[in-house]
């Protein structure tokens, strides 16, 4: 008989809150409930979360997935991701008299306002955020070309020129809450009247999750980030882990993408989930870790969410 061989003991500290969102719930569900309203196909215009997962399961069900609306025929019902868009979207939607369902993130959209209201109260707009991003495209697409200013690190704000007159500023709301406010503390210091939100406009989900790994950081060797290489607040909690000292913090697509040598002598994995990455992904690298390891699951929660979007009239009506 073969002796047994004795796993290697190994604890995981999962994060709470993890995983997905109220935003991300309501995308998936307006793809859902279209999909029942309208039959298939229900076109998408871009990925509806930054996951592969979630958007091949939403494939399956008779979702396309498309990058510009010129690829959508007039006739057929299109849902605009959760990241929001530029205001010349829903116009050719419009002209083109199509059916569409905005499934913008209502903490983005509130965005969208803030940044409307200030260029329309005369205040030149300064954005931080990532360029590229696609809600930093929607929400420079709230305005004329060329009128919100980017800042996306401390050093930019330090040297951003503005014109003459009153500023306002607005934020992404998936960025690290640690660099925004260095980079709000910057701008406030060189524009002491510059207008900004109460509080930035990090979502409560982005906040939540980096506070959630924060809190165990400390009790781990290596953090594991479930989530996609383009989603923002997934890699903005990978910097938290490696801000709090982790520096074999990693984002972690699937089980199998993982660096199992990451784990060399590790006693305790930290393990989270950026707010686009389902929680059966969480389950699946725990799995994976049982093959390997004596596994123990401890839960820290930080914080319990009980935060809900409404489905947009054109489902529920
Ligand atoms: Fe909305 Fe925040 Fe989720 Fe983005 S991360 S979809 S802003 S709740």
């Amino acid at each position: 008989m073969e002796p047994d061989v004795k796993k290697k003991k190994l604890t995981i500290m999962l994060a709470a809150p993890r995983g997905f969102c109220a935003g991300v719930e309501r995308a998936i569900q307006i793809v859902e409930q279209g999909l029942k309203k309208f039959g298939a196909p229900v076109y998408v215009r871009h990925e509806i979360v930054h996951n592969k997962y979630v958007v091949e399961s939403l494939e399956e069900k008779g979702a396309i997935f498309v990058d510009e609306l010129d690829e959508v025929p007039a006739d057929a019902p299109v849902v605009f991701s959760a990241h929001g868009v530029p205001k010349s979207v829903p116009a050719e939607a419009e002209r083109r008299n199509m059916t569409y369902i905005d499934a913008t993130c209502p903490l983005v959209s509130k965005v969208h306002r803030e940044a409307e209201r200030h260029y329309t109260d005369g205040h030149q707009v300064l954005l931080i955020g990532h360029a590229g991003h696609p809600e930093i495209v929607g929400t420079m697409g709230q305005l004329p070309d060329g009128a919100a200013i980017l800042v996306e690190t401390r050093e930019q704000a330090e040297t951003v020129e503005c014109p003459d007159g009153p500023l306002a500023y607005i934020t992404q709301t998936t960025l690290s809450v640690d660099d925004t406010g260095d980079i709000v503390d910057t701008l406030r210091r060189r524009f002491p009247n510059i207008l900004g939100p109460r509080k930035e406009d990090i979502c409560y989900a982005t906040t939540n999750r980096q506070m959630a790994v924060k809190a165990i950081a400390d009790q781990c060797d290596v953090m594991f980030v479930v989530g996609a290489p383009n989603s923002s607040n997934s890699k903005r909690l990978v910097e938290v882990g490696l801000n709090a000292g982790l520096p074999k913090s990693t984002l972690v697509q699937r089980a199998v993408d993982i660096d199992w040598d990451l784990l060399g002598n590790a006693a305790t994995l930290g393990l989270t989930a950026g707010a686009s990455a389902p929680d059966i992904l969480v389950e699946e690298v725990i799995s994976a870790c049982r093959e390997r390891f004596d596994v123990t699951v401890e839960e820290i929660t930080t914080t319990t969410e009980m935060v809900e979007f409404k489905l947009p009239r054109i489902l529920t009506a």
